[in-house]
């Protein structure tokens, strides 16, 4: 059994870390779990180190991580319990571990997931946030090191199965693709009348219709914000000029994104919208591997839609492309004060269309600089965050 791979879960207790475990849960010959780790949630982390015996598990919160210590000595379990960012950069790094999923939610996975990528590992990369603020940083570190980086978000992990496998070495240009094709469905607010969103709640804003992720995500989703960081996370991904990357509205989730070649050829990936299927994939590249996904039935899904995405119902959208066209620092600022609002509106302290409003605002305020050192991601962030917090608290408000 040594011949395992041994796979390490940043957010294991997510949307995708629970379904990456449903996926390795099925191929118990191939792979082992040997690390997980969450935020806080001591009886998450619990209940999944019973069931899987990871070797080491983390909670970024010291104080829970004191808890979940505890908890698994007195269950008699010899996990080694860590704390902290260092635990995190830890788990990541372990000799044991082959293939780290990155599957945090937000600016938090970037340290960890930077340090798999240093560390030489296989990443499975759900947290498109590390990719938003540091992209040449990262892309730097996963060439420099040897890294493999899959990509774990449906749309990138469509595109990348309709690229050539050497895209990265000769270049989209060379490998004959005219543009990328990102399909988002538009959320739960496509049709809704435009005058109900300032009123829209947190409960109808996670309701996707299509996908049930993390609330973060949701939201996202429902303001298309989401497809504005993964119009970012292909241009880093794939060294796709900005020009080359479309948005195309899709509102069944069928097909993930498509590649456009030079000839007139379209490419595109299609299955069922559940997030095993792109976590086997990464697992098993460049083979195979059965994900419990059902398959799609044509028939039954009769038809397929498509729209031009409507910038004036999602600005979020509109000011991801433009923090993409100013560079440097300036999507750092747009994903730290995309952060701190969505918070805020889960919270119930923002409406719904103050998101938008609120990110516009730090990227006029938050001055921007070259991104090629972490020090500079990290402050630009850190201002947003600030800026972002100001705006918030100088509102008095009832949502
Ligand atoms: P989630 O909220 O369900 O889970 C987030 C995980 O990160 C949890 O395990 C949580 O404990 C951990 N976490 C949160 N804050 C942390 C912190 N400060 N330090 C350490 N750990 C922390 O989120 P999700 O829906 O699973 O999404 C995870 C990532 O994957 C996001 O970046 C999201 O954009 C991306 N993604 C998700 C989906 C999906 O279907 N859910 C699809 C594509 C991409
Ligand atoms: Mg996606």
């Amino acid at each position: 059994m040594s011949e395992r791979i041994g796979v390490a879960i940043l957010g294991s207790t997510g949307s995708i870390g629970v379904s990456t475990l449903d996926v390795l849960r099925r191929h118990p010959d191939r792979f082992r779990v040997a690390a997980l780790t969450a935020h806080r949630d001591v009886e998450a982390l619990f209940q999944q180190c019973l069931m899987h015996e990871p070797d080491v598990a983390v909670l970024a919160d010291t104080a829970a991580a004191e808890r979940l210590r505890e908890r698994l000595r007195v269950a008699g379990q010899s996990v080694e319990v860590l704390a902290g960012v260092s635990g995190l950069e830890r788990a990541a790094t372990l000799p044991e571990v082959a293939y780290v999923m990155a599957a945090i939610v937000g600016a938090a996975g970037l340290p960890p997931t930077l340090a798999a990528a240093r560390a030489g590992k296989r990443v499975l990369l759900a947290n498109k946030e590390a990719l938003v603020m540091a992209g040449p940083l990262f892309m730097a570190a996963i060439r420099q090191h040897g890294a493999e980086l899959l990509p774990i978000d449906s749309e990138h992990n469509a595109l990348f199965q309709c690229l050539p496998a050497d895209f990265a070495s000769i270049g989209l240009a060379a490998a004959g693709v005219r543009r990328l094709l990102l399909t988002g469905s538009g959320g739960p607010f496509r049709t809704a009348p435009l005058a109900q969103l300032a009123d829209a709640t947190p409960e109808q804003a996670c309701a996707h219709p299509n996908w049930n992720m993390g609330r973060k995500i949701s939201v996202d989703s429902a303001t298309m914000m989401n497809k504005g960081l993964e119009v970012i996370e292909a241009h880093w991904l794939f060294e796709a000029p900005t020009a080359a990357i479309e948005v195309v509205v899709h509102p069944q989730s069928v097909i993930h994104s498509m590649v456009e070649y030079q000839d007139g050829s379209v490419l595109a990936q299609l299955g069922n919208p559940d997030m095993r299927t792109p976590i086997a994939h990464a697992l098993a590249w460049p083979r195979r591997l059965a994900s419990g996904v059902t398959f799609l039935d044509f028939a039954r899904l009769g038809k397929l839609e498509f729209q031009a995405p409507d910038f004036a119902r999602f600005p979020c959208l509109r000011l991801a492309f433009a923090a993409l066209e100013a560079g440097g620092t300036a999507p750092a600022v747009l994903n730290a004060a995309n952060e701190v609002a969505v918070q805020a509106f889960l919270d119930r302290r923002i409406r719904f269309t103050d998101i938008a409003a609120v990110v516009e605002h730090a990227l006029e305020r938050v001055p921007t600089s070259a991104a090629e050192e972490l020090a500079a991601i990290l402050a630009g962030d850190s201002q947003a965050r600030t800026v972002v917090a100001r705006w918030i608290a100088a509102r008095t408000l009832e949502v």
